[in-house]
């Protein structure tokens, strides 16, 4: 596949951006939470073609000309990133290889901005010059979708993901004509595979270190150690999927950019989580990839705004019986908190006592949900739900925002986004309530807003939810 500029009249059924602003823009809710600080003295976001110009303190500092806009009630706060994806395998209406094309990529991308996210990290899934071509197309037309990135997949040669979702991979590798996954099986390969990645513009490579109980070889260590070497070398990331908290121990050393997932339930100890800090490698703890298996998602009011109904009832929904006298009769929203909650005082006593040691240890844990990975995990919502999981844990608020926004934009080398400060893309949600009292406020959207245009999420979801067929 390649994209054309052909498509682009599609665009058409996308929303359109609801004002395409060059002028000075001010605004002023009741706080706003950069990713770092927070304001809540009545400040003012000034915004210019796209970027934050300042954080003004009061009405009279403002510039003359700018056009100003008070938001009462609202909270803001940076849009989202999501730093651990599969884009493409995963529609409205099903999983599988045969979503994979252009379309999907933009619904998935489009459902990422309705949930307020700006950017998307797919790891290790995709044609990666297909989504760089993509990409490009975003930035040069300023569509109203989260940006993409990905990543160059490398195993030992013909394995890496699980089995199942291995083979969907290479089912788009022979209908793209094009590799997706590199094999790693000895020394030599390293230099090919360098060559290949090094020219492209900020290439990350991902790394499976897993044998999958025992159903796949693992990537050796002196290969990936090789790798991972020549790769920092060049200024190439190398983000890792590894089996337990040992491969984790040999991957810092290694040298890796951070763990696309936590393994926290196999105690990430002290000596483990002061090396994470110290070498600044992040680590994406991904808890709600089992969690929501066991949760009735179908009836999740914040789920069902963008699936069409064919899907809601394939999911189906699930009538529990009162069972526990803390269950909520009937609201669906107190239902599906009440669901989340009892999961997460489930979970084992060793995640809880990680999770806590690395945030207190300063680990740069940061927002990611393996969304599309598998059947059902969807694109944005899971997102938020991840989030209520890292404050069950132990994080402020404030640290959880951080870890989806500034954290993840720094860990991915994304300079221009991810804090609300002079010089950054003006992208931002406004929140109907404040999720610094509570952080399910995330779920509670007023607004999206990409580089300083405000997203027409109604368009997106009229376009989301249309019955169609795959
Ligand atoms: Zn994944």
């Amino acid at each position: 596949m390649r994209i054309t500029h052909l498509w682009l009249p599609g665009f058409i059924l996308l929303p359109a951006l609801a004002n395409a602003q060059s002028a000075l823009m001010a605004l002023q809710p009741d706080r706003i939470f950069s990713g770092e600080k927070l304001y809540e003295s009545g400040e003012w976001l000034l915004i210019k073609e796209g970027y934050v110009v300042d954080i003004i303190r009061t009405e009279t500092e403002l510039p003359p000309g700018a056009e100003k806009q008070q938001l009462k009630g609202k909270t803001m706060i940076p849009a989202l990133i999501d730093a651990h994806a599969h884009l493409g395998y995963q529609s409205v209406n099903s999983w599988g290889a045969k979503n994979y094309n252009e379309a999907n990529l933009l619904d998935n991308l489009s459902q990422y901005a309705y949930y307020g996210f700006s950017t998307v990290f797919s790891a290790g899934s995709d044609p990666v010059a297909l989504i760089n071509e993509l990409r490009a197309t975003i930035d040069l037309k300023s569509l109203p979708v989260a940006t993409p990135l990905a990543a160059y997949g490398v195993a030992p040669t013909g394995f890496g993901p699980n089995n199942t979702f291995l083979d969907e991979i290479r089912t788009v590798e022979a209908e793209q004509e094009t590799n997706i996954l590199f094999g790693l099986d000895q020394t030599s390969d390293i230099q090919t595979l360098i060559k290949a990645v090094e020219p492209k513009r900020d290439a990350i490579i991902k790394i499976w270190v897993d044998d999958r109980a025992g159903t796949q070889p693992k990537l050796a260590e002196p290969l990936y150690t090789e790798l991972v070497n020549q790769a920092n070398q060049r200024g190439i990331k190398v983000v890792a999927h590894q089996q337990d908290s040992v491969d984790t121990a040999r991957l810092v050393k290694a040298g890796v950019a951070g763990f696309l997932h936590g393994r926290f339930e196999d105690e990430i100890g002290e000596e483990l989580s002061r090396s994470l800090a110290e070498s600044n490698t992040f680590v994406i703890p991904n808890l709600g990839l089992s969690l929501l298996r066991n949760m009735t998602i179908s009836e999740d009011p914040l789920l069902i705004e963008t699936l069409p109904s064919a899907t809601l009832s394939r999911l189906g929904s699930r009538v529990l019986a009162k069972t526990d006298k803390t269950m909520p009769a009937s609201n669906s929203n107190d239902l599906i908190r009440w669901q989340l909650d009892q999961l997460i005082s489930t979970l084992d006593a060793s995640i809880k006592r990680s999770f806590g040691s690395a945030t207190a240890r300063g680990v740069p844990i940061i927002l990611g949900t393996d969304a599309g990975a598998l059947p059902d995990h969807f694109f944005g919502y899971t997102g938020h739900k991840e989030l209520e999981i890292f404050v069950a844990l132990g994080m402020t608020p404030e640290q959880a925002i951080g870890a989806a926004t500034y954290a993840a934009a720094s860990q991915l080398g994304l300079n221009d986004r991810g804090l609300l400060e002079k010089g950054r893309r003006a992208d931002f949600l406004l929140l109907n309530a404040n999720p610094l009292n509570d952080i399910r406020a995330t779920q509670d959207i007023h607004a999206v807003f990409l580089l300083g245009n405000e997203l027409d999420r109604k368009a997106i979801v009229g376009r989301l939810t249309q019955d169609r067929r795959d």
